[in-house]
């Protein structure tokens, strides 16, 4: 029996696209995530198949060359990913959060010149807003993009990046006002190829998500066009970043409950065939009430999440609302991960067993997309 019930969001047309979203999740992401994990990245290719299949960019309009879904399309992929066992494809940021900030807030040249290509697989899209001495204070990111001439000039250094080896398009946060903070703040569009100046670090050796290429960026003179400063405007870039983040924080959350689901169930299913003591270890009252009060965390969560996409399908989702569900659900799933994992004993320690990658990933989950201690401050605000 599914631990909680059919979304209302869900349509005929989705349950079609979730029967793609399945397949390709299956054949093209569940085999490869221990080869990933070792290399630190996805293939390459991927990002072409994808785009091929019309995975990429699902709630983008067709005009633009995507997929002219909704953000209920991108759900369903992303719970589809989670099914699969996935932690190492960043379509999310790729698709949910790069390409919304050109259909948001981009001119239309510039939708016109980087949605297709990112739709397509031709670009892989990154964002760089945390730095080595800055992070939940965006404020007061040092990197600078100062104007000369017909370019900017961006100095400054960027580290955690998701798919910071593969991207060729970062959407990068610098100030081309150093004097002021938050008005200071400007996104601008850094096309990779040939650019300058610009150097990736090294892939960075994580306790989970492995098989994501998580990167540091250097930025040393790059010129980067006027005409790719996000919207044409300078200093719009913080209400830019406030006004995408509540997708970013819901797109967390719809991650976040579809692990839950999935941990639980695979627990279900190992503690209906592993014994002890001559019964299944499911039969102990307390493997039943732990899994009892996990299946009601999902349950609960996942009531509360669909709230939100509903909201967020009528355009009112809040940022209130979005750093609820993101810290909620998120903290849920860290315990939900743990509880589960102690029910597989010895081998939920071991890197072979789902479980213990959903652990690891789940942990930086209260940590990105703004720490969970910065989504309470949010939620305080309203009070
Ligand atoms: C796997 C991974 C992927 C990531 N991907 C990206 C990406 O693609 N792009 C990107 O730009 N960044 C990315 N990040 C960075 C992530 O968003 C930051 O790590 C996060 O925002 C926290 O910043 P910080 O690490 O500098 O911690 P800090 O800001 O130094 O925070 C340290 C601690 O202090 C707490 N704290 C800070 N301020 C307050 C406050 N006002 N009140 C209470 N507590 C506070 C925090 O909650 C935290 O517990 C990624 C990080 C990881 C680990």
């Amino acid at each position: 029996m599914p631990l909680t019930q059919r979304s209302s969001w869900l349509t005929e047309d989705l349950d079609t696209f979730r029967d793609l979203a399945r397949s390709f999740c299956q054949k093209e992401l569940a085999p490869h995530q221990e080869r990933w994990a070792q290399a630190k990245q996805v293939d390459r290719e991927l990002w072409n198949k994808a785009g091929e299949v019309g995975l990429l960019c699902l709630s983008v309009p067709e005009e633009y060359g995507g997929g002219g879904g909704t953000f209920a399309h991108e759900a369903v992929l992303l719970e589809e990913q989670a099914k699969a066992g996935d932690d190492a494809w960043g379509n999310a940021v790729h698709s949910g959060i790069v390409a919304h900030y050109l259909l948001a807030c981009g001119t239309e040249d510039q939708k016109r010149r980087y949605l297709p290509r990112l739709a397509s697989g031709e670009l892989v899209g990154a964002i760089a807003m945390t730095e080595p001495g800055t992070g939940s204070d965006l404020q007061n990111v040092r990197s600078k993009a100062i104007r000369d001439g017909d370019h900017y000039v961006l100095n400054g250094a960027k580290t955690f990046i998701t798919n910071g080896a593969q991207a060729n398009l970062v959407v990068v946060v610098a100030k081309t006002d150093p004097a002021e903070k938050a008005q200071g703040v400007s996104l601008l569009l850094l096309e990779t190829e040939g650019a300058e100046g610009f150097r990736r670090g090294r892939v960075l050796d994580k306790v989970g998500l492995k098989g994501q290429d998580t990167a540091e960026l250097f930025f040393d003179d790059v010129r980067i066009p006027a005409e790719n400063l996000l919207g044409g405007t300078e200093g719009l870039g913080f209400v830019h970043l406030m006004q995408q983040l509540p997708q970013e924080r819901l797109i967390i959350a719809v991650s976040a409950v579809a692990a839950m689901e999935s941990a639980v169930e695979m627990t279900v299913a190992y503690t209906k065939e592993r014994t002890a003591f001559g019964r299944e270890i499911f039969k102990f009252q307390n493997t039943k009430f732990t899994l009892a009060e996990a299946a009601t965390e999902v349950a609960v969560s996942k009531a509360y999440l669909d709230q939100c996409i509903e909201r967020h399908l009528r355009g009112e989702l809040d940022v209130t609302g979005a750093a609820m569900a993101k810290w909620w659900t998120t903290d849920r799933l860290s315990r939900v991960a743990d509880e589960c994992l102690q029910l597989f004993g010895g081998y939920g320690y071991m890197t072979e067993y789902p479980i213990s990658r959903a652990w690891t990933a789940a942990r930086v989950q209260r940590i990105f997309g703004g720490t969970n201690e910065i989504m309470k401050e949010i939620i305080s605000r309203s009070l």
